[in-house]
C-alpha cells in the first residue's frame, strides 16, 4: 500500500517489443479481430516486481523525482497498470495517472479510428484502468496528468464517467509537490491551472529510476513556430552532458542498453543562431558522445528532428552514424514532420521549419534529407497532416505528388508517412477538428491512401530485415504486419468506391 500510486495507461508502460515506430500501434482501433491480433502480439505485458513497474514513461519518471522533494521513497509507488490495486489502501490519498491520448483524440488516434468513429487502443487502455480502481467509498483521488489532458476541454463529461478528480497540465518539475499537497489537503480546484511560468533548468530533477526504452530528455521546447504545434509555446532550455549522462547511467545500471535521446527537434540542441537555425554540430554530436560513453549503452538514436536541418549539415548526420555505430545492418529511426507538400502551406504555417532554406525549397529539401538519411542508414517516420485549416484539394494534391517523388528519390528508398488528422492545438486552437468521417473529400482520400500504400510496401519489403527478434517471432509479426496493412487498405478502397473517389493518379 503506498499514499501516492502512479500509473499509466498500458500502451505507455508496454515496450511493444522494442520494434522501430512500433508505438504508433498503441493508436490503432479495437474494432478489429486483426487489430486486436496485431496488439496482442505486439504489446507484451510490461515487467514488474509485485506490481511495481520496472520501466516507467519518462514523463511519470519525472514527476515520480519531482513528488521524491517533498514525500519520502516509502509514501510512493509506480505500478503496473494492471496491478494497481495492489498498492491502493485506506492510507491512499492520491492515484496518479499518466496518459498522452486519454480519449483518443490526438492525431494518430483521429487519424487512425476514421475520426474517432473507431475506438484506439489509447482510449481503451486508459479507460480499462480508470474504471478498475476501486469504486464506492474512495479515500482518495485520481488525478490525471501527461500530454492528452486537453482532451477533457472538448469531453468535459468525460471526466465524472471515468471517475478523475482532478486534471493538471504542464510542466510540474517544480511544483508537484505542492500541488499534491493541495490536492491531500482538499484545497485543490478541479483544474488545476497549470503554472505561469515553466521550470527552470536547476528546478528540474533527473530520473531516480529507469525510463521506458532507455528514454533520456535533451532539451524542451523549439523555436521553429509551427502553427499546428503545443511545443513551440514553451521556453527552449538544454540539459547539461552530465545531466544526460547521469539519466542515462540510471537506464543502463537497469539493462537497458539503447539510449533514446528526446527532443521535439535534436538538431537544435544548443542552437546559436536563431535567425538561420543551422545546427551547432560541435554541440549535438558532443551529447551522443557522452551518452555512448556511458558504461552499459551499445546504440542510441534521437527521437525527433527536422529535415531542413538534415539539409543544411550533412555531415553532422554523417558524424553522428559513425558515433552511434549505425550500420547497414543496424538502422536507427528519425521521426520528423513531412506535414504537407504544398509551398503555399508551409509559408502559411510552419515558415521556420524551413530554415536556413526558403519555404519554397520544401519539396527539395524533403527529398534531399530523405536520400542524406537513407544514405547514412537512417529511416525517417514522417507525418503528414490532413486538414490543415486553410488547405486546398490542390494542396492535399500537392502533398500526393511529392509522395510520389520520395518514392524516386534512390532506387530503394526508405521512410514512411503516417497520415495524421489535424487537431486544433498551438497557435492553430480554436479551429475545427478535421473530422474524416464528415469532411474527407477526394483530394485527402488520397493523401491517406498515398500514405498507407507505402506503409504496406515498406512492410512487405523492409519489415523482416529490419527486425532484431528471434526468427519465429519475426514470421508471427509480418504476417500479421501484412495481414493487417492489407486490411486497411481494403477498408480505405471500399471507402473510396463508396464515395466515388478515383485513385490518384489517374491510370493513363
Ligand atoms: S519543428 Fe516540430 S516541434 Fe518544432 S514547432 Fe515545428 S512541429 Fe513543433
Amino acid at each position: 500500500m503506498a499514499r501516492i500510486v502512479l500509473t499509466a495507461d498500458y500502451t505507455l508502460m508496454t515496450d511493444f517489443r522494442d520494434l522501430p515506430l512500433a508505438t504508433f500501434f498503441s493508436c490503432i482501433p479495437t474494432d478489429f479481430w486483426q487489430s486486436r491480433l496485431a496488439f496482442r502480439a505486439l504489446a507484451p505485458s510490461p515487467p514488474h516486481t509485485k506490481g511495481e513497474a520496472r520501466y516507467a514513461p519518462y514523463g511519470l519518471r519525472k514527476l515520480e523525482a519531482a513528488l521524491l522533494r517533498t514525500f519520502e521513497r516509502e509514501e510512493l509507488v509506480v505500478a503496473h497498470p494492471r496491478h494497481v490495486n495492489r498498492f491502493i489502501g485506506p492510507e491512499t490519498e492520491i492515484v496518479g495517472i499518466h496518459s498522452m491520448d486519454p480519449l483518443g483524440l490526438g492525431p494518430v488516434s483521429m487519424s487512425f479510428t476514421n475520426g474517432g468513429t473507431l475506438t484506439p487502443y489509447t482510449k481503451a487502455c486508459f479507460e480499462e484502468l480508470c474504471l478498475s480502481l476501486p469504486d464506492g467509498n474512495r479515500n482518495f483521488k485520481v488525478v490525471l496528468g501527461g500530454a492528452g489532458v486537453w482532451h477533457f476541454g472538448f469531453r468535459p463529461e468525460e471526466k465524472d464517467r471515468l471517475g478523475i478528480d482532478h486534471l493538471v497540465a504542464g510542466e510540474l518539475d517544480h511544483v508537484a509537490g505542492e500541488i499534491f499537497q493541495d490536492i491531500m489537503d482538499g484545497t485543490a480546484p478541479e483544474r488545476i491551472p497549470e503554472p505561469l511560468n515553466p521550470p527552470r533548468l536547476e528546478e528540474i530533477p533527473p530520473i531516480v529510476a529507469p525510463s521506458m526504452h532507455g528514454m533520456v530528455e535533451v532539451m524542451r521546447g523549439c523555436g521553429r513556430g509551427c502553427q499546428f504545434c503545443e511545443v513551440t509555446l514553451r521556453r527552449l532550455r538544454y540539459f547539461s552532458t552530465e545531466f544526460i549522462q547521469h539519466e542515462a547511467s540510471i537506464n543502463a545500471r537497469a539493462g537497458l542498453t539503447n539510449a533514446w535521446l528526446h527532443s521535439d527537434d535534436i538538431f537544435l540542441y544548443k542552437v546559436e543562431d536563431y535567425k538561420t537555425m543551422q545546427p551547432n554540430s560541435d554541440a549535438i554530436k558532443e551529447i551522443f558522445q557522452t551518452v555512448m560513453d556511458v558504461k552499459g549503452i551499445a546504440s542510441g538514436n534521437p527521437t525527433h528532428g527536422t529535415l531542413s536541418s538534415v539539409c543544411a549539415d550533412p555531415e553532422l548526420i554523417a558524424d553522428l552514424t559513425k558515433i552511434l555505430r549505425v550500420r547497414s545492418d543496424n538502422w536507427i529511426g528519425l521521426q520528423s514532420g513531412l506535414e504537407t507538400g504544398s509551398v503555399t502551406l508551409v509559408e502559411k504555417v510552419m515558415p521556420r521549419k524551413l530554415l536556413p532554406f526558403k519555404p519554397s525549397e520544401w519539396p527539395e529539401v524533403v527529398l534531399d534529407s530523405i536520400k542524406i538519411l537513407n544514405d547514412n542508414y537512417w529511416y525517417p517516420a514522417l507525418t503528414a497532416i490532413i486538414g490543415l485549416p486553410g488547405e486546398t484539394p490542390e494542396d492535399a494534391y500537392d502533398t500526393c505528388v511529392l509522395m510520389d517523388r520520395m518514392e524516386k528519390v534512390s532506387s530503394n528508398p526508405h521512410f514512411i508517412v503516417a497520415p495524421l488528422s489535424f487537431v486544433p492545438i498551438g497557435v492553430l486552437r480554436g479551429e475545427d477538428f478535421y473530422r474524416p468521417d464528415e469532411m474527407i473529400d477526394e483530394a485527402r482520400f488520397n493523401v491517406a491512401y498515398r500514405c498507407w500504400k507505402g506503409i504496406l510496401r515498406e512492410i512487405d519489403e523492409t519489415l523482416w530485415g529490419f527486425s532484431k527478434m528471434p526468427t519465429i517471432v519475426k514470421a508471427i509479426m509480418n504476417t500479421i504486419g501484412r495481414i493487417g496493412g492489407r486490411h486497411v487498405m481494403g477498408i480505405l478502397e471500399r471507402f473510396g468506391q463508396r464515395n466515388g473517389f478515383k485513385i490518384w493518379p489517374p491510370l493513363a
